[in-house]
């Protein structure tokens, strides 16, 4: 006989602080080292399968998400499952939206402004360490 099972739904939504419609849902249970929420899903076999709960929330709510992109926290929260909140990007844009100083710098928001000795002003980009450098290639 096997134990009744409780529908995904329920099991997922008890894990989640609900706000307001355009609040941040915050996910209570297990994150993965990046602090985004993981949701254990039954089988049918020993093993249960551990998906990242936005994305499950996601595709419950929303839709599939198209091959090959990543979900952005348009809140920069990763606990949040709000699906109003996550939109299906490229790993780049997720990138390029990101607080990567390097990303940062291409939306203009690190540039520096000198004053130079003759009274007008220089604008420059910051130094950037080595491990915050975006690696384009990586698609994770
Ligand atoms: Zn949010």
């Amino acid at each position: 006989m096997s134990r009744p099972r409780t529908p995904a739904p329920i099991r997922f939504w008890a894990k989640v602080d609900p706000g307001w419609t355009d609040d941040c849902w915050t996910w209570n249970a297990n994150t993965d080292k990046d602090g985004y929420g993981i949701f254990s899903m039954p089988t049918g076999g020993p093993q249960a399968r551990n998906v990242k709960a936005h994305r499950w929330a996601y595709e419950q709510y929303v839709g599939p998400i198209p091959d090959g992109l990543v979900i952005d926290h348009l809140c920069r929260n990763r606990g949040c499952v709000n699906p109003g909140h996550l939109e299906p990007v490229t790993a780049r844009e997720n990138t390029v939206r990101s607080d990567n100083p390097v990303a940062k710098l291409m939306r203009g928001e690190l540039l520096t402004r000198e004053r130079l000795p003759n009274g007008t002003f220089r604008t420059g980009a910051p130094w950037v360490a080595e491990e915050d450098k975006i690696n384009w290639d990586s698609e994770e």
